[in-house]
């Protein structure tokens, strides 16, 4: 498969789960990879040597960091946005600083990378930021600032769409549902009750939402633009 021969691609957050399949999709095609990682190190290092693309440490909750990691990847045909992170628990109880970090993490690091990607990005350029269906619907409490962040995706894509449309430039949010990765196994305590909630009970895989990645990323979605893209089992349905 040679889909993406000749285009670069830079994944925040790749290590592992979700973006670490959309490495490998993208490698699996031809694509020159980058991807960032913040703590796995090991993971990291065998993905690259796996799949040939190149592995970069970059804390999302780095603005600056994250902004300098794009400048010094770009030209970029195409950005995915994966890194993100959920905390739990009650809300009146939550350290603030926890949350300001997932918000920097989550919606700031999307935002600024966006931006920044955009500045050099050629006519065709593809801009993917992984949300959550969380973002139209939590059916739990103790998430609020899961789902502020995975919502306020929905607004920057609608708007940058706006912005960079003229330039043939695109920005979607794909939204998944429950994924088997080690942030949410499908072995895990909550399983029940996701599935519950659910048309398919079963957890979805990375590569599934790798796939809907491609295609967005891929000459038949050149139409394709400011758009929420759910992959979630009906979760929402
Ligand atoms: P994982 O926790 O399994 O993997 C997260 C990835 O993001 C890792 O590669 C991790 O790298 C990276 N990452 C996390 N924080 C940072 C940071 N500060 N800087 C750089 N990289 C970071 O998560 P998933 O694969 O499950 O989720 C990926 C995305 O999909 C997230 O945005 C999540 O909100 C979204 N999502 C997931 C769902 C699910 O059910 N799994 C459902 C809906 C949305 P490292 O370990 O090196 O720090």
């Amino acid at each position: 498969m040679s889909a993406f021969k000749g285009k670069t691609v830079l994944v925040l957050g790749g290590s592992r789960g979700i973006g670490a399949a959309i490495v490998r999709r993208f490698s699996a095609e031809g694509a020159a990879v980058t991807f960032t990682y913040a703590g796995s190190r090991q993971a990291a290092e065998q993905l690259a040597s796996d799949t040939g693309s190149t592995a970069v440490v970059t804390d999302s909750a780095d603005r600056d960091a994250v902004i300098a990691q794009v400048r010094a990847s770009g030209p970029l045909d195409i950005l995915v946005v994966n890194a993100g992170i959920a905390v739990f628990g009650d809300a009146l109880e939550q350290d603030p600083d926890v949350i300001d970090r997932l918000l920097r993490i989550n919606v700031h690091a999307p935002y600024h990378a966006a931006v920044e990607a955009a500045r050099q990005m050629p006519e065709g350029g593809r801009i993917i930021v992984i949300g959550s269906v969380n973002g139209d619907r939590m059916p739990i409490p103790g998430m609020a600032s899961y789902a502020l962040s995975k919502s306020a995706l929905q607004g920057l894509a609608r708007g940058l769409a706006r912005d960079f449309g003229p330039r043939g430039i695109t920005i979607n949010v794909v939204q998944p549902g429950p994924i088997d990765t080690e942030a949410n196994p499908a072995d895990g305590p909550m399983k029940d009750l996701m599935h519950s909630f659910m048309a398919l009970k079963r957890h979805g895989r990375s590569d599934e939402v790798a796939s809907m990645v491609a295609w967005l990323a891929g000459p038949e979605a050149g139409f394709v633009t400011g758009a929420m893209h759910t992959i979630d089992g009906g979760f929402g349905a």
